[in-house]
């Protein structure tokens, strides 16, 4: 046989070895570090306000040794898009919780304004993509609970006009118009003026955020609202049965209104072995809360300090099960099969949650890529879940928000 016969078998050989290449191990790390640098990497919940906000002297533009958050380290992480909280314990109620709200509300500004070569503040989803093309990490602000509107839908359009671009209806305890999930139902859902509340986000193009709330808060918001919902930092309840967490049912119904949910990495919400004995040791999620509330009042770094040394002392003493970060993969992976890749983002709850173990803090973000790439995720749905879901959300909120001003 002539060796030129042999041509074309060797040709598909030489293929086939290149096919094989690209899948091994090495290549989907690169090809995953190459995605994720290369994309917008949103995370719609973060509670790092109360850090600048509170401690004099935090600086956004220096690396820390705790906390989550800092612009160092959301550059090594290749976070460039994030929704700042401004939050208020939810008893505060009325004039002290809208003056806190606007104090930090300040804070953001002045802190974007302090760091103009790495931040920049956003109010549209064309403005976080020009972020993006510039090489800045685009800021933006949600309110974290209805009660910080004091009952007034004045100053909700303010909290508007000031760059708010959503509100969590409620925050851990019920507000006057909405119901919590960690709070006895008093309203059953949205009152009427609630109801009216949420007609006014969609007119003011603030993203409807039914994290925090009741079921039957949710299935109302649903209902009333004219643009899709986000669950802002919700994780899935079919794998950790937590109030916090989404039922199958409401992530399906959340998707089928094109909403999206972004899944919050707190573990207590991501892993059942962890919820369990977690309430065990402290008479579950709101007997906790009470019992800190009883020893340090509105004292909010005291609060958190009680609460992680709780975690920390039983974690030493073995009575709680470590956590792994893959956990976050899961709760990705499940959503995205309950209803595909569009309707599934990032809420980390950096700053605001104890992380697993795997997920100190924004640095560890390229793995939640790369280990979504391993299970066989095409680019395209990586982008999405990355931030390009959430910008879908805000970009039909301004439609609706620019068809109902007009309307009127
Ligand atoms: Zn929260």
């Amino acid at each position: 046989m002539r060796w030129t016969r042999l041509l074309p078998f060797a040709c598909s050989l030489a293929l086939l070895l290149t096919a094989v290449r690209v899948v091994t191990a090495d290549d989907i790390a690169e090809r995953a570090r190459h995605l994720h640098f290369s994309s917008i990497v949103l995370d719609t919940h973060d509670d790092t306000t109360q850090r600048f906000f509170s401690k004099a002297g935090f600086d956004m533009a220096q690396r820390h040794t705790d906390g989550h958050i800092d612009i160092p380290r959301m550059r090594e992480g290749g976070m460039n898009a994030i929704f700042f909280s401004i939050w208020i314990d939810g008893r505060i109620m009325g004039p002290p919780a809208v003056q806190k709200a606007i104090d930090q509300i300040d804070a953001v500004h002045q802190m974007v304004r302090k760091n103009p070569k790495d931040l920049v503040f956003c109010r549209t989803a064309a403005e976080v993509r020009e972020a993006h093309k510039q090489g800045r990490i685009a800021v933006l602000m949600g309110v974290e609970g209805g009660h910080m509107i004091g009952n007034d839908v004045r100053v909700l359009r303010t909290f508007g006009a000031l760059g708010v671009r959503y509100m969590t209806l409620s925050h851990f305890y019920n507000d006057e118009w909405a119901d919590s999930s960690t709070d006895k139902p008093a309203h059953n859902g949205l009152t009427d003026f609630g109801k009216d509340i949420v007609r006014e986000m969609n007119r003011q193009g603030i993203m409807v955020d039914i994290s925090h709330v009741s079921d039957k808060t949710f299935y109302d918001a649903l209902e009333v609202s004219k643009t899709p919902l986000i669950a802002s930092h919700s994780s899935c309840r079919a794998l950790c049965n937590h109030v916090r967490d989404m039922s199958d049912d409401m992530i399906k119904a959340l998707a089928a209104n094109g909403g999206v949910i972004q899944i919050n990495y707190e573990r207590s919400f991501i892993d059942q072995a962890y919820k369990d004995a977690f309430d065990k040791i402290s008479g579950g999620v709101v007997e906790a809360m009470n019992k800190v509330t009883r020893d340090c009042g509105t004292d909010d770094d005291c609060r958190s300090r009680k609460i992680q040394e709780l975690q920390s002392s039983a974690e030493k003493s073995g009575r709680l099960p470590p956590v792994s970060w893959q956990r976050i993969i899961d709760h990705i992976d499940h959503a995205v099969k309950l209803v595909g890749a569009d309707h599934v983002g990032l809420g980390s709850d950096f700053d605001g949650a104890t992380m697993p173990t795997g997920m100190e803090d924004c640095t560890k973000l390229p793995k939640i890529t790369e280990a979504l790439m391993r299970k066989g995720y095409s680019d395209d749905d990586l982008r999405k879940i990355l931030g390009g879901n959430l910008l879908r959300v805000m970009e039909a909120t301004e439609r609706v928000s620019r068809e109902m001003q007009t309307a009127h």
